[in-house]
């Protein structure tokens, strides 16, 4: 079972009512097996959109607008900013 972690919370509105996902055009993808959860791009997202589940990050496309500000932190480069479909 899946845990969220305190360490990296997620802001829920009514902190943030508006749907900032929906400004997204590219959307990052994280990849969860290079990731050192570090959590730079935690700290670094300026809408709390990358959140701790269990052992793992997840981005919450719902309010991650893709200004891709996670990408060029990673220094690890897990996270790949690719284009939504339309
Ligand atoms: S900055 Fe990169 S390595 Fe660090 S937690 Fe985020 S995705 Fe993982
Ligand atoms: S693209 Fe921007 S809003 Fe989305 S998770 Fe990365 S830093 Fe946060």
């Amino acid at each position: 079972m899946h845990k969220e972690l305190p360490l990296a919370p997620h802001l829920k509105t009514p902190n943030r009512p508006a749907k900032t996902g929906t400004w997204r055009s590219v959307r990052p993808v994280l990849d969860t097996e290079r990731c050192n959860l570090c959590l730079l791009c935690w700290v670094y997202c300026p809408d709390g959109t990358v959140k701790r589940v269990g052992e793992k990050l997840e981005i919450d496309y719902e309010y991650c607008k893709g200004c891709g500000i996670c990408s060029r932190e990673c220094k690890r480069n897990c996270i790949t900013m690719v284009e939504e479909e339309v």
